[in-house]
């Protein structure tokens, strides 16, 4: 059996990276992205096994074209991709410039799209067809005064998802999202202690969640177990959201 081809982007820190370890583990060829060579490297380092890191900012049309020319010529096809690169710029919404709001959107939401519609192309030709994984929110589902940006590109993500899932459920390839809720990483690493204990408090698991809790869910999404699941979105947030 060939070695099949994952693509993670944004695996350089945080959830991206738990995932491409756990892709490695479960015999993927992991081609990974951040935005900078050197965040790209840095990760290299860390990765013992089948991953390579190609710098690509995801919200650029071009360097989405390159990236996925390169993934073609190393290895001819593309089996899975999440979607995970993503950012925040947090601001209350009178007071969030039209930049903020473009930065979250094409990195979360114009990302994704871009990554989507180079993937089915190749996946369209695989036998066994592709899946893609979304990472959304709890707050695409409930939204979140300060984030007005991040919570609409997080829920265009899921609209995303079942349109894509949709599409291209004919060509068996399966489209699902994956809502973490407050997961320890650098994106929630600044939150002051007032918040983090008002969030434990609204977690029925008392804690938060490790970047392997969500990277677990994207190897059961991408393996044969998850082979008649499309157009879902799976919360990973310890019942917080319910
Ligand atoms: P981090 O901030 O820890 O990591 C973000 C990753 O995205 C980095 O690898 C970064 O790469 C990459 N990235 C950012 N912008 C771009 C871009 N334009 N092009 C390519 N890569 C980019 O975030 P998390 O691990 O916490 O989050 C990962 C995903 O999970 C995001 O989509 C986030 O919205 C989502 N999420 C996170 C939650 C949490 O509680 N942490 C909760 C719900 C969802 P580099 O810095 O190397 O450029």
């Amino acid at each position: 059996m060939p070695v099949k081809i994952a693509l993670v982007t944004g695996g350089t820190r945080g959830i991206g990276k738990a995932i491409v370890s756990r892709f490695i583990k479960d015999g993927f060829h992991v081609v990974f992205t951040g935005r900078t060579e050197e965040s790209v490297s840095r990760a290299q380092d860390d990765f013992t096994g089948n991953a390579n890191g190609i710098p690509c900012n995801v919200a650029d049309p071009a360097a989405v074209k390159t990236l996925f020319e390169q993934i073609v010529k190393d290895h001819g096809t593309l089996d899975v991709l999440v979607n995970n690169a993503g950012i925040t710029r947090d601001g209350l919404l009178l007071r969030m410039k039209a930049d903020q709001w473009d930065e979250v959107v094409n990195t979360n939401l114009r990302g994704a799209f871009l990554c989507c519609q180079a993937a089915v192309r190749l996946m369209m030709k695989n036998e066994g067809g592709g899946r893609i994984i979304n990472i959304s929110s709890v707050i695409g589902l409930i939204g979140n005064g300060g984030q007005a940006n991040y919570s609409a590109a997080k829920a265009g993500l899921i609209g995303l998802t079942k349109s894509v899932a949709k599409e291209f459920g004919s060509r068996n390839i399966l489209v699902n999202a994956v809502a973490p809720g407050f997961i320890e990483t650098d994106m929630t690493a600044g939150l002051g202690e007032d918040m983090r204990k008002q969030l434990l408090d609204g977690i029925p698991l008392s804690r938060f969640g490790k970047p392997e809790d969500v990277a677990g869910v994207c190897s059961f999404l991408a393996g044969p177990d998850a082979g008649y699941i499309t157009g879902q979105v799976l919360t990973v947030d310890g019942g917080m959201v319910m």
